[in-house]
C-alpha cells in the first residue's frame, strides 16, 4: 500500500465542545512521511503541534495535545476520520484551540475529506508492527487494553458502566473500509449526572443535545428537566427509553461504536497505521493514549 494525501485543501467549521468557540479546520495536502501535524494559525508565529502520543497533555473528556506553546483540544474525532479513510499525510490548519464538535461523531470530517480526492503518493506506507503483546491495565477501574501482533488492523471494544440503562455492549471493526459507514457516524455520549458537573468545571460549553447522546441513568424529575433545559438553552427536554434526547440512536450499540471511534483516533497518535489486533475493555482517552505512548516508546527504541 502506498501513502496517501489529499488533492486539495478541505475545511470544516463549527463550535468546539469544551471551549464553546467557533473554529475552522482545514485539512491540506502534505508531502510523503509528513504524518498529521496541526498548525494554530490564530497564534503568533503559527506554531505547529504534531499529532503524536508524546504531545498528549490532557485526557479529561477528550485528547489534548501541545507543542511549541500551542494546544489543540479534542483531536480524536478528526484523527479517526483520517485513519478511517486511509490518509497518511495531512497538514491541519486550525484558527482556534479546538476542532468543531459538529454532531459529536466523525461523520462531517469524513464528508469534508471525501469532497476532495484522496491521492496516492510514491512512498510505501510505513506500518507500525507490534512484535509482542502490549497491555494497559487500570485494575481498580476495570480498564484493560491489549494490543497484539496481527497481519491486519482490527479492534474490539467492550463498555460496561454498571448502568441499568446503558447495558454492557460491544463493537468491533475488522476492516478500515467499514469505518466511514459503521463507526464514523456514531456520536459521543455522556451520563446525565455528569452534565451539571461538567458545566461547573467549565467543560462542554459547546455541548447541546445535538452533539451528544445523554443517558439518563436515574429517575429525573420534571423540575430537574426544566432546569437542565434552561442550562442547555432548549425549550423542553424529555427522557425517552433512558436517553435524554430528541434524537434516535443510529445503532443499538452506538455508545460502544463511539468508544471504538475514539480508540482509532487516539491510536493515530502512534504516528501511523497499525498492523495489530486491539482488544479494549472500558477504554477511555487516558488508557488509549497511554497505550499509544507505550507503542511510541517501542518504535523509538
Ligand atoms: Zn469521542
Amino acid at each position: 500500500m502506498q501513502q496517501h494525501t489529499l488533492s486539495h485543501p478541505t475545511s470544516v467549521t463549527g463550535i468546539g465542545l469544551h471551549t464553546g468557540k467557533i473554529a475552522t479546520m482545514t485539512f491540506c495536502p502534505a508531502p510523503e512521511n509528513y504524518g498529521y501535524i496541526f498548525q494554530r494559525t490564530d497564534l503568533a508565529g503559527k506554531p505547529m503541534v504534531a499529532a503524536l502520543a508524546e504531545n498528549v497533555v490532557d485526557t479529561a473528556r477528550g485528547t489534548t495535545i501541545e507543542a511549541n506553546g500551542a494546544r489543540v483540544y479534542t483531536v480524536e474525532h478528526a484523527l479517526s476520520a483520517l485513519i478511517g479513510l486511509g490518509i497518511d499525510n495531512v497538514h491541519i490548519e486550525i484558527d482556534g484551540a479546538e476542532p468543531p464538535i459538529l454532531d459529536g461523531s466523525a461523520k462531517f470530517f469524513i464528508s469534508a475529506l471525501e469532497k476532495v480526492e484522496i491521492v496516492p503518493q510514491n512512498a510505501a506506507r510505513k506500518y507500525i508492527e507490534i512484535s509482542e503483546k502490549i497491555e494497559y491495565i487500570e485494575a481498580e477501574r476495570g480498564v484493560h487494553l491489549v494490543i497484539e501482533p496481527a497481519e491486519k488492523f482490527s479492534l474490539e471494544v467492550k463498555v460496561d458502566y454498571n448502568s441499568p440503562v446503558l447495558l454492557p455492549q460491544t463493537a468491533s471493526l475488522h476492516d478500515l473500509k467499514d469505518f466511514a459507514k459503521e463507526i464514523a457516524p456514531c456520536r459521543t455520549f455522556c451520563f446525565l449526572r455528569e452534565i451539571e458537573m461538567m458545566f461547573k468545571a467549565g467543560l462542554i460549553k459547546g455541548g447541546s443535545l445535538d452533539n451528544a447522546i445523554v443517558i439518563a441513568d436515574r429517575e429525573v424529575s420534571e423540575a430537574e428537566l426544566g432546569s437542565l433545559a434552561k442550562l442547555l438553552q432548549r425549550p423542553a427536554i424529555k427522557v425517552q427509553k433512558g436517553i435524554l434526547n430528541t434524537l434516535n440512536l443510529q445503532f443499538e450499540n452506538e455508545p460502544a461504536r463511539h468508544k471504538l471511534l475514539d480508540l482509532v483516533g487516539d491510536l493515530a497518535l502512534t504516528g501511523g497505521f497499525l498492523k495489530a489486533k486491539v482488544t479494549a475493555l472500558r477504554p477511555g482517552h487516558l488508557a488509549n493514549t497511554e497505550l499509544a505512548k507505550k507503542i511510541r516508546m517501542l518504535i523509538k527504541n
